[in-house]
């Protein structure tokens, strides 16, 4: 229906809206950024994005009409394109956000999970030095723990969309309550959230009027500074991570797993104690996946997200199908 060469990525958050303006070679022309304003309910959410996508529009050079690609929280019907109901999101449920901004805008929009549009746009960047690369999974360490599954080159959802939900995979049975209402899943050790709330926790038990570490890059600092407490977490969440890698190669095999979100900013801090821990407790090295840190950052939402919407333009709409939410 058009062929732009350029695509508009939206990036929704429970805090945040971020938008970019992707071409063809991922790179990002323009970025802009508006606070969700969540407690406003989905349609005041849901103006803010159009009008964020009425920004963008102006910086349109020779198109101004490209696809768009929204990438949000929690489960979807993507096929239908409703967001089911993220934690993040209070009083969404079941909103039909692909219709709502297709009506508003004119344009066809692409939904997809957040944590499955990083996904693609760390595929697309990997695949620019291995065009071979058919298998990847990404893990996301942020405020929660997302997964991506690409295989065989396609992002895989399975029949009721959910696939790839890997923070919500079991760690240690009988674990740490998750949010999710499950215990002991990998996101209640290894979240930049669950972390800190971690370390905290341990910190006050040995000494009640400690000041509060605030965030995960506090915690990789005292980690590289020697604190026992921090660094006994930091390599729990190691470990589990670790756990969750060996699971992925004998689940499914990728070639590389890519750990992104704010996280993997930690680098070494973070990928060689999964490694040490993964070669410790597999079976053999072969057929081992590569670990990586993740290329884009902070903007792998938006530019996976406008990938898809630039890859999935000229793609028939789905009918809407009743499996899944
Ligand atoms: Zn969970």
């Amino acid at each position: 229906m058009t062929d732009s060469t350029c695509a508009i990525g939206i990036d929704l958050g429970g805090t945040r809206i971020k938008g970019g303006i992707v071409d063809a070679a991922r790179r990002i022309t323009h970025l802009t950024a508006m606070d969700t304003q969540a407690e406003g309910g989905p349609d005041h959410v849901i103006n803010r994005i159009v009008s964020l996508i009425g920004a963008l529009r102006a910086h349109v050079p020779d198109d101004n009409h490209p696809p768009v690609g929204i990438g949000s929280p929690g489960s979807l019907n993507r096929r239908r394109g409703l967001v089911i109901n993220p934690p993040n999101l209070p009083g969404w449920t079941r909103v039909p956000l692909v219709d709502n901004i297709q009506n508003a805008i004119g344009v066809a929009v692409v939904l997809e999970n957040d944590a499955n549009a990083a996904a693609w746009g760390e595929y697309a960047a990997l695949r620019d030095a291995e065009p071979d690369l058919r298998d990847m999974t990404l893990l996301t360490l942020g405020t929660g723990v997302g997964g991506g599954l690409i295989i065989d080159g396609r992002l895989h959802g399975g029949p009721f969309e959910s696939a790839g939900e890997l923070g919500h995979t079991i760690v240690v049975p009988d674990g740490r309550p998750c949010a999710c209402g499950q215990r002991g899943c990998l996101e209640a050790y290894a979240s930049a959230t669950q972390i800190v709330a971690r370390v905290n926790e341990a910190r006050r038990a040995e000494e009640a009027d400690v000041a509060a570490i605030r965030s995960a890059e506090e915690v990789a600092a005292a980690v590289r500074a020697g604190d026992s407490v921090a660094s006994r977490i930091w390599d729990e969440a190691c470990r589990y991570l670790a756990v969750t890698c060996i699971n992925l190669r004998h689940l499914l095999n990728p070639r590389v797993i890519v750990l992104g979100g704010g996280l993997s900013e930690a680098g070494d801090l973070i990928i060689e104690p999964v490694r040490r821990y993964a070669r410790g407790m597999a079976w053999g090295d072969h057929d081992e996946p590569e670990l990586r840190i993740a290329q884009l950052g902070n903007d792998a939402g938006v530019i996976g997200v406008g990938m898809l919407a630039l890859d999935r333009r000229n793609e028939p709409i789905a009918d809407a199908s009743p499996a899944g939410g």
